[in-house]
């Protein structure tokens, strides 16, 4: 059962990037804004994403979503672990 939440967030993950670029149709950010309703994990995940964001772009590094996404991706499994115990 936490696996299939897993999946759901996994896909979040991606789209975080969309997201945060406006990138996203209305259709995928009603179901994105949906799960992260439901799923502190992610909303967590989006906060520090945004965070590391901003903080990149204003120390004018464009910000690399492969090199924070490892840490992030720990830091929230970790997350999940602990609910599902
Ligand atoms: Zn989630």
């Amino acid at each position: 059962m936490s696996e299939k939440t897993l999946d759901q967030c996994k896909e979040v993950v991606e789209l975080v990037n969309e997201y945060l670029g406006h990138a996203l149709t209305a259709e995928d950010r009603a179901a994105f804004e949906a799960h992260l309703a439901t799923c502190p994990p992610c909303t967590a995940y989006l906060a520090q994403m945004k965070t590391v964001l901003n903080l990149a772009s204003s120390l004018g590094n464009a910000a690399s979503h492969a090199e924070v996404e490892p840490q992030l991706m720990a830091m929230f499994q970790h997350w999940h672990e602990k609910k599902s115990r």
